[in-house]
């Protein structure tokens, strides 16, 4: 294994990034929650985006200064690009590129775009990544409660020779320095971050719950008693997987659970799953899912819309909804309120 390098604020020039202008492209998810996190660590933000949209609205609810993508770019230092991957290279082409110059550090929070080549910046233009591994909304929460969320950083190119330090600053102006923060490039974290997202922990989760709760109803089983078997407790699941690793999941769960758990999970999960994962890496590492999902945006998100109905019609969904509006940890606290963030 190789060496295990972890950057926490103790280890950053945590001040330089507040001597740079920053750019935030975007108010969705990375953009509300990074923005937000940078303003309260003391720097200097703005936010470029369709002005009198509703990113607009919400971006100036929260006190932000925002611009035309143009302007902020003329203005900024640092930009961080923080809209939807499948517009990210028109948006470069058309307001971001014209309006660069020389020096800038052109940011991204996923490397899908450079590594597979759908934006390539002049070389003069210091080309970084700060990713933070968690979703925009709990950026920000977990940075109000005092702590961050882990983040990787990548340098694609180098002009100005200082882009690693801006890049540990931003990183830790977000809170990532409070959890850590490790380096890696542009190829492994965009191909690492789509298997994740595909194999594991979207894809495959969502799959290994679906399939479970049509089983446990196929077999006559109460749908609400098997969206808490197959859903509800994933999380309270995974919290001690989180903590402490399958062993701490393993000790608190009872010996019949653990036993089951040892002895037929890798029949759900053998080698067929496991040859299914290559292929899925193998169709991301020579760019095949990255051209197709492009093409599938541009041409009208046909597919996509059908799925996204499909899946949100699942009886799990309507069961889920019913039931946690009905309980106590359901509607009160939420990290996500569409109409806010
Ligand atoms: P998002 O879908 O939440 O972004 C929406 C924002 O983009 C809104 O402000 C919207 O107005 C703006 N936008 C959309 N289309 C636009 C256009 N054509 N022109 C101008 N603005 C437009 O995005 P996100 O999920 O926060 O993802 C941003 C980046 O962060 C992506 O590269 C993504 O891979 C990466 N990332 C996201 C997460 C996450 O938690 N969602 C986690 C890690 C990395
Ligand atoms: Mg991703
Ligand atoms: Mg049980």
């Amino acid at each position: 294994m190789s060496e295990l390098k972890i950057y926490r604020d103790k280890d950053i020039d945590t001040d330089l990034i507040k001597t740079k202008k920053i750019a935030v492209i975007g108010f969705g998810s990375q953009g509300y929650g990074q923005s937000l996190n940078l303003k309260d660590s003391g720097c200097d933000v703005v936010l470029g985006l369709r002005l009198g949209g509703n990113s607009d609205k919400k971006a100036k609810n929260y006190g932000f200064k925002t611009m035309t993508i143009e302007d902020a770019v003329k203005w900024a230092d640092v930009i961080q690009v923080l809209i939807p991957d499948e517009v990210q290279a028109k948006v470069y082409e058309e307001q971001i590129k014209p309006n660069m110059r020389a020096g800038q550090y052109l940011m991204f929070a996923h490397g899908f775009n450079i590594h597979y080549k759908k934006i390539v910046p002049a070389k003069d233009i210091n080309v970084i990544m700060v990713a933070p591994k968690g979703p925009g909304h709990t950026v920000r929460s977990q940075y109000v409660e005092g702590k961050g969320v882990p983040s990787l950083i990548a340098v694609y190119q180098d002009p100005t020779g200082d882009s690693k330090k801006v890049a540990l600053s931003y990183a830790a102006a977000i809170g990532a320095g409070r959890a850590g923060i490790i380096e890696t490039t542009f190829r492994e974290e965009t191909e690492t971050d789509l298997f994740g997202e595909q194999a594991v922990i979207c894809g495959g989760v969502s799959a290994l719950m679906k399939a479970g709760f049509e089983v446990l109803t196929e077999a006559g089983y109460s749908p609400y008693m098997a969206y808490f078997e197959v859903l509800h407790e994933m999380k309270l699941i995974i919290d001690l997987v989180n903590q402490g690793g399958l062993a701490d999941m393993r000790y608190s769960i009872s010996n019949t659970a653990e036993y089951g758990d040892m002895t037929r999970g890798p029949k759900v999960i053998g080698e067929p799953s496991k040859n299914a994962m290559r292929e899925i890496l193998k169709d991301i590492q020579s760019g095949k899912f990255a051209d197709e999902f492009t093409n599938e945006m541009a041409t009208g998100h046909k597919k996509f819309d059908k799925l996204r109905e499909e899946n949100r019609n699942h009886e799990i969904e309507k069961i889920g909804e019913e039931i946690r509006s009905s309980f106590s940890w359901g509607r009160k606290e939420n990290i996500i309120d569409r109409s806010k963030n």
